[in-house]
């Protein structure tokens, strides 16, 4: 199959475009290095000894999406481009916006244009209102408390109502939970731009050394250590459930949503005890205030995946731990 990864310069991106080569497809790659780097696509060339197109474009642009399909017989579409800062979401509302909708509107628009009806879209646990009780179903109530889980939960509107009106079309829509570790290779992972918002890289970076200690961000939530909890999973069983996907989307027309989760609650501290355990560290850490807008407990109920997709996650909290410091000891310096 020939599949397009939009975002394949990013994290999850990355491993995809990784995944989908070692299983013997062809990949087509379009991302804006907004937040990708040459260096993973680097990373995915070396892990997989083989070279692919790559397009350096905006996906809102249509000109440039148009000489992608006209080049290439794409089958299906991973869509991976987006913005994903929830706390740059709330300062820059308006950019979230034009980005993530307008991208995914003009994918849309040239993917019918050419006859292709199949697209894996990332969506996001930021969707679920806090208000749920957990586990988290696809069922559970939407409400995002941010611009970016907004977009996410209207994306999903959008694609829901195109397959309705155009019953080819093929969508399944991936509410993912917290993507973490990296390739075992250690040459491509998470590395965002400038301190990081997210745990795990908050983590590996203050064992590298980049940051004097993690803050925790609040001990006095009603959880059993008082930390709050999350469902993290490996972004190799991540890539995991997008291959099911896609194999889903060739069966079944329609739109259909899933939850990938681990469907296990980790607290913050049972994350840090077990990156230090498994490393053999012992990062400096202190209590801090509660971060504003975080929720006591998130974590998914993987049951629908597991019964539809035959998805189930596999890797263990020390693998993600392994894998995550293996990849920020090997940081390339263009990353950084
Ligand atoms: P990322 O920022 O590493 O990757 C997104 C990629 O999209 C980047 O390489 C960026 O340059 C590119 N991009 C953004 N806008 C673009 C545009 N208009 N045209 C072309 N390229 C564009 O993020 P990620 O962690 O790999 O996340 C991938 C997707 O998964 C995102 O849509 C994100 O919202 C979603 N998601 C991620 C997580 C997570 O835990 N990382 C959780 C839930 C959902
Ligand atoms: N967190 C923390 N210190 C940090 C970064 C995050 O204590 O430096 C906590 C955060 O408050 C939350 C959990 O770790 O309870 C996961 O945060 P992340 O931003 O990774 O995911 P999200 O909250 O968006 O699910």
């Amino acid at each position: 199959m020939k599949i397009l990864v939009t975002g394949g310069a990013g994290y999850i991106g990355s491993h995809m475009c990784a995944e989908l080569l070692r299983l013997g497809h062809e990949i087509v790659v379009a991302d804006n290095f907004s937040n990708g780097t040459q260096a993973a696509l680097d990373g995915v060339k070396k892990i997989s000894g083989s070279d692919f197109p790559f397009y350096e474009t905006d996906i809102r642009d249509e000109n440039a999406l148009e000489k992608i399909f006209y080049e290439h017989k794409i089958d299906c579409v991973t869509h991976f481009a987006g913005l994903k800062a929830v706390g740059k979401s709330v300062s820059e509302p308006l950019e979230y916006y034009e980005n993530n909708l307008n991208s995914t509107l003009t994918l849309c628009r040239t993917m019918r244009k050419h006859g292709v009806f199949r697209m894996i879209f990332s969506s996001s646990a930021a969707t679920y209102s806090p208000e749920n009780s957990v586990p988290l179903t696809e069922d559970s109530v939407l409400g995002a408390t941010n611009p970016y889980g907004r977009t996410k939960i209207m994306c999903e509107e959008i694609l829901r109502d195109l397959c309705i009106a155009e019953p080819r079309f093929s969508v399944v829509l991936l509410r993912y939970f917290n993507a973490v570790g990296a390739h075992e290779s250690g040459l491509i992972g998470d590395c965002p731009r400038g301190i990081p918002n997210n745990l795990m890289p908050f983590i590996s970076q203050t064992a590298a050394g980049l940051h004097s200690e993690l803050k925790i961000f609040g001990n006095d939530y009603n959880t059993p250590d008082g930390t709050c909890i999350r469902d993290y999973i490996h972004i190799t069983d991540l890539i995991d459930g997008h291959v099911c996907a896609i194999e889903f989307s060739a069966e079944n027309a329609g739109c259909e949503v899933f939850n990938l989760g681990t469907g296990r609650g980790i607290s913050v501290l049972e994350m840090v005890d077990a990156f230090d355990k498994t490393n053999g560290l012992k990062l400096p850490r202190s209590i801090a205030p509660r971060r504003p807008g975080d929720f006591p407990e998130a974590y998914a109920s993987p049951e629908k995946a597991e019964k539809m997709l035959k998805f189930r996650a596999k890797k263990s909290l020390e693998d993600m731990c392994r894998d995550t410091w293996k990849f920020q000891r090997n940081v390339p310096s263009e990353m950084r």
